[in-house]
Formats: C-alpha cells, structure tokens, sequence
C-alpha cells in the first residue's frame, strides 16, 4: 500500500454486495490491488481483510449510516462499484407490481442511491470512478425479464448521464456488461440448460467471477482515466459489443 493520494493503491474502494458472488469477486481484486476495500451487505457479513458494513441498499439512511462508517476507517469513497441486483422472472402477464418495483428499486434505485452519496467526496476531491454492474440482459433483452433487462438498461443512460454532469471534475463513470458467469445462479441451471447457452456464446463457455472483477479494478485504474461513458462487455462475445 502507498501513501500517495494520486496512486490507485491508496485508494479506497466500497462495493455494494460484496459479500458474494460477483461483488466478492471485485472486493477481493481490488484488496489484491492494494487498495483499501470496504463492502456493504446486507447481513453485514464480508470476505476476510475488508471492511464489511451492514446496508441495503434501497434504504438510504442505511446507505448513509453506512458511508460515515467507511469515511470515518478508510477515508472518502473514491471508486464505487454498484453490484447490488437482484432477479424476479416471469413474463410481463404474469408480473406483479412489486415483482417490477423490486428489481427497479434494488438495480437502479440502489445505484442512484450509492452513487449519489459517494459522489459528495468525489467532487470534493475532484476523483472518482463511478462502475455500475449491468448485463448482457439489459442491451440484448430476455423473455421473462422486462423488469432485470429495464433497470440494467437504464445504468446505461445514467452513467452516460453522469459522465456529462461529472466529468470536468475528474470523475468518470462506466457500465460492466456481464454475460453469463460462474456462479450460484448460473451452477444452478440443468446442464442441459447450461450446454445450450453455452453453446450461443462465441467463446463457449460462462465467464468466471474474476474476469469481472479484473475488468473493474482497470476501470479504476490510472490506464481508464480517459474512459468514461462506455459499456464494456465481459460476455465472451455474446452481445458482440452492444
Ligand atoms: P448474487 O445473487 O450472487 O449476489 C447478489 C448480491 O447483491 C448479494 O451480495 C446480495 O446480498 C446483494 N443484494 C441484493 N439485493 C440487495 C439489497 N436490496 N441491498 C443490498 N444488497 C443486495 O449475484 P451475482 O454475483 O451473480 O450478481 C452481481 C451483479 O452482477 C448483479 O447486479 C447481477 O445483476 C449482475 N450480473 C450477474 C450475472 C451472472 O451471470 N451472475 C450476469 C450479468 C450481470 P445478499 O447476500 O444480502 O442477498
């Protein structure tokens, strides 16, 4: 680790359901990296040498309470990764209300909410990288997924959004595209299931959890500085790059 404000090693990173999955992923990279890492999840519970902080994230005040906790060990967010999602498929006649609130609320809602909190110390500072978790899903459309495909979409328009209100001040603010990746929801699948998917993607095979989170700890690197506004597919060439 650095003392130096300006090297990516001194920075503090926060990433929002690092607790599993992808997000853990992205934590551990990032620690790997030498940054200072702090997550949040909602049982409070993280991966060893990271700051784990209790919040969910379509509870503001929790999202705040839980931003003062990092400040006040790590210093002020300056990259922040918003991972968060969740997925509540069926088709759209089937759909409820609160099916469609709920992934909008917890994909985009949370997005808005972290990356908004995070971005009072980004100005302040005049650095930030904001890095929004999307999917393939949301550029490719899925039957049976109007309400994940919209809200992952719609990180799209916002980071591109933000790039314009932020990006004179330093900040920049991208989109990951996940395709198909390795982990509990994916191994969950029949293998009949996995095969055919597999079978649609150029590199024929999922992605793993660490192709993701290597492509994250670029982004916020020194080398992505001039990145801002784009999407970048970690897909195995299933979106043929949006
Ligand atoms: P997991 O289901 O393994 O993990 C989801 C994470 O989000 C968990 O940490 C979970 O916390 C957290 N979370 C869900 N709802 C909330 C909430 N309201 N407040 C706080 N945390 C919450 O998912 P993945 O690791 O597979 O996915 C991570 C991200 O990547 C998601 O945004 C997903 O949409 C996206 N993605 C995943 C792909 C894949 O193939 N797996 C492909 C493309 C995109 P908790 O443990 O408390 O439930």
């Amino acid at each position: 680790m650095t003392d130096d404000p300006q090297a990516p090693a001194g920075r503090v990173v926060l990433v929002t359901g690092g607790n599993r999955g992808i997000g853990r992923a992205i934590a551990v990279a990032f620690g790997a990296a030498g940054y200072r890492v702090a997550i949040t999840s909602r049982d409070g519970s993280g991966p060893a040498g990271v700051l784990a902080v209790q919040a969910d994230v379509t509870d503001a005040v929790a999202l705040d309470a839980a931003f003062r906790v990092v400040e006040a060990e790590l210093g002020p967010v300056e990259v922040v990764v918003a991972n968060a999602g969740i997925t509540r498929d069926t088709l759209l006649l089937r759909m409820s209300e609160d099916d469609f609130d709920d992934v909008v609320a917890t994909n985009l809602g949370g997005a808005f909410r972290v990356v908004k909190r995070a971005s009072k110390g980004m100005l302040r500072a005049r650095f930030g990288r904001v890095i929004l978790i999307s999917s393939v899903v949301g550029m490719l459309g899925s039957a049976g997924q109007v309400n994940y495909a919209a809200s992952k979409s719609a990180l799209v328009g916002f980071a591109r959004s933000l790039t314009r209100e932020l990006g004179a001040r330093g900040i920049t603010a991208n989109v990951i595209a996940p395709g198909f990746i390795e982990t509990d929801m994916t191994a969950a699948l029949p293998e009949a299931t996995q095969t055919e998917y597999k079978g649609r993607i150029p590199a024929r095979r999922f992605g793993t959890v660490d192709e993701v989170a290597r492509t994250a700890v670029w982004l916020a690197s020194d080398d992505a500085a001039y990145i801002s506004g784009a999407v970048i597919p970690v897909d195995g060439g299933l979106g043929m790059g949006h």
